[in-house]
């Protein structure tokens, strides 16, 4: 009983048990209870177009929420960068805040300086580590007005209001920071200040070869 909120606890004793059948695990979200890809994709893009309605229906106002979901698919970079800013600006990635508000109990503080509590404005702007690399890169006053937002949605519309080159180089920072930190998160050797800006401008340099170099 501990492992489950009450509310979940009244759910599964409701659920109906046969007598005589085994337990059996099932994909809930396909008709035989078989996994997918196809029924898994078709479930990505329900959830998607739920977001987007969502979204479309929150207070900001609909045209302004669907433009930045909107751009954020039209930038010129790979899917999987796109799809991580996607979450970014969701604030859906599992940071160790994220994951500790889905009631699981864990070190929440930050995998890269073990300081401070990791949400996204620690581990994207605040943490003393990225600073570095924002320095580094020569995008200090861009950190500084990012830090101004109250919400990862509002740091996502000021970085795709930049001009193209800077706009990229932030997503692409951004991105390069993140999979430096979940190696960190796993265990293994955090990348030095000079290894991410290498990564960021080498992906930058690759992915828009018309805006390099920095
Ligand atoms: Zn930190």
């Amino acid at each position: 009983m501990d492992l489950f909120n009450l509310d979940d606890v009244k759910e599964i004793l409701l659920i109906p048990i046969r007598p005589g059948m085994e337990d059996t695990i099932a994909w809930h979200y396909d008709a035989k209870g078989i996994f997918t890809v196809k029924s898994a994709y078709q479930l990505g893009v329900k959830l998607r177009d739920e977001a987007l309605s969502r979204d479309a229906s929150s207070s900001a106002g609909p045209l302004v929420q669907h433009q930045t979901w909107r751009s954020i698919w039209n930038q010129e970079l790979p899917g999987r960068v796109l799809i991580f800013f996607w979450r970014f600006t969701h604030n859906s990635l599992p940071t160790k805040l994220n994951i500790k508000r889905k009631k699981v109990d864990l070190d929440t503080r930050c995998p890269v300086c073990w300081r401070l509590d990791e949400d996204g404005g620690h581990i994207f702007l605040r943490c003393k580590a990225v600073k570095q690399v924002w320095r580094a890169l020569d995008c200090e006053d861009l950190r500084l007005s990012l830090c101004e937002c109250t919400n990862a949605k509002q740091v996502a519309d000021k970085i795709l209001s930049l001009p193209k080159e800077k706009r990229l180089l932030a997503i692409i920072l951004l991105w390069d920071w993140w999979t430096a930190r979940n190696k960190a998160n796993a265990g293994e050797r955090m990348a030095s200040t000079d290894d991410v800006c290498f990564r960021i401008r080498k992906h930058h340099t690759e992915f828009c070869p018309q805006e390099a170099p920095v």
